[in-house]
């Protein structure tokens, strides 16, 4: 096969773009970690993701994807034994109960339609019947990047509140985190799961937490075996993150990304987000016509704005669509997992896109269903088009 010509479009919803001044930024030799050049480049990216965070409290930094950063959180809170509770949104807050699980703690899923996600009048619930306060932390994944919904986590925070459980709260922001509006300390988060490569636009490999005061409270006496990921040693290091060697060209562009995201304004970048979710949402709308491909997530409310997950119509694969889409049009969606695998793809608009991009993306999507004969309605990069070009 011919290789493909012009821009390899990616649509996926992390790894996510990454912008060209981050790429510049990142080629350049290696410096060493203690070299006080380097460490006012840390300080100030350190200090920029804690405003991205919208956190005064700690932060801990990982050489290690989302995973590293999820397993940080349970086991430098928690003991052998304790009972953790899971909002359940779909695939990700099951992976995450399954990795609590394997390190031997109970687990209580609030369970959930993966379509609409759990009510939060369940963790209510759940919350209000443990009297004997079992459960140490409730744990929320804010935007479910398989199922493309987030969660209102100020609800869960005072459904936390409202039943006076002393639970800590463990939110994941790893594909929300620059993208959806999230504020750790205004609600009240304890300990905040992130990574390196979806709204902060960097490459994939670095992870981290924010810890709030009662979390590192907690830490003290959490029990679980720790060593990479152990947040005393790591309160010991000069950097104050990071067991072994600081990624240093990681902090070359998570300075870059942090001055993006300012320069365009936290609030701008939500909108912006907001806005071309919207336009992929109205494009899927109209392609649902005629029994087509149809929004996974069923509550409007819900809707995320990083990554619209879209159902294909019963018969029709997902990924052959995808590998259409990417061997004729060199753009690549992401696919399903677990449980959706082949039932779906994914559109991701999180990070560094503007209207062309995405547009690119659903009129590649549009041309790969009449390719493939999937029924669809007709003029979905119309209806996009259309509701980008009024405001
Ligand atoms: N949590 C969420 C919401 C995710 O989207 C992902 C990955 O896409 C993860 C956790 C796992 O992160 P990683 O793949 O970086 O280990």
């Amino acid at each position: 096969m011919q290789k493909p010509r012009g821009r390899h479009f990616f649509a996926n919803p992390g790894p996510t773009n990454i912008p060209d001044s981050v790429l510049r930024a990142m080629d350049r030799p290696s410096i060493d970690f203690n070299d006080p050049d380097f460490v006012a480049i840390y300080e100030a990216a350190f200090a920029g993701l804690k405003r991205v965070l919208r956190t005064e409290q700690h932060l801990f930094m990982y050489n290690a994807s989302g995973h590293g950063a999820w397993e940080a959180s349970l086991t430098n809170l928690l003991s052998p034994g304790d009972t953790i509770l899971v909002v359940e949104s779909g695939y990700f807050s099951d992976e995450w109960a399954a990795m609590a699980r394997s390190h031997a703690l109970e687990v209580r899923l609030v369970a959930a339609d993966w379509r609409r996600g759990a009510d939060i009048a369940d963790v209510r619930r759940h919350l209000a019947a443990d009297t004997g306060h079992a459960i140490k932390a409730v744990c929320a994944v804010h935007n479910e990047t398989l199922t493309g919904m987030k969660l209102p986590l100020p609800a869960i925070r005072a459904a936390i509140d409202d039943t006076g459980h002393p639970a800590l709260f463990l939110a994941d922001t790893i594909s929300s985190l620059g993208s959806l509006d999230f504020r750790m300390d205004e609600w009240g988060i304890d300990c905040v799961v992130g990574g390196s490569q979806k709204g902060l636009m960097l490459p994939t490999g670095m992870s981290f937490t924010g810890v709030s005061g009662k979390a590192l409270a907690a830490h003290a006496t959490a029990r679980l075996p720790r060593f990479y990921f152990d947040w005393t040693m790591m309160t010991q290091r000069s950097t104050k993150s990071f067991i072994g060697t600081v990624p240093v060209h990681m902090f070359y562009g998570l300075r870059e990304s942090v001055r993006l995201i300012e320069e365009e304004g936290l609030d701008n970048v939500h909108a912006r987000h907001t806005r071309l979710a919207e336009a992929a949402r109205r494009a899927v709308r109209v392609w649902a016509g005629n029994d087509g491909p149809s929004l996974y997530c069923l509550s409007p409310e819900r809707f995320s704005d990083s990554v619209t997950t879209v159902l294909m119509p019963e018969g029709f694969s997902g990924d052959a669509l995808r590998k259409t889409i990417r061997e004729r049009f060199n753009v690549s969606l992401g696919g399903g997992l677990g449980r959706l695998s082949g039932l779906i793809f994914r559109i991701g608009h999180l990070g560094d896109l503007n209207e062309p991009m995405l547009l690119g993306a659903l009129a590649a999507i549009e041309m790969g269903l009449r390719i493939q004969g999937v029924p669809h309605g007709r003029g979905g990069v119309e209806a996009a088009m259309a509701f980008l070009a009024e405001g």
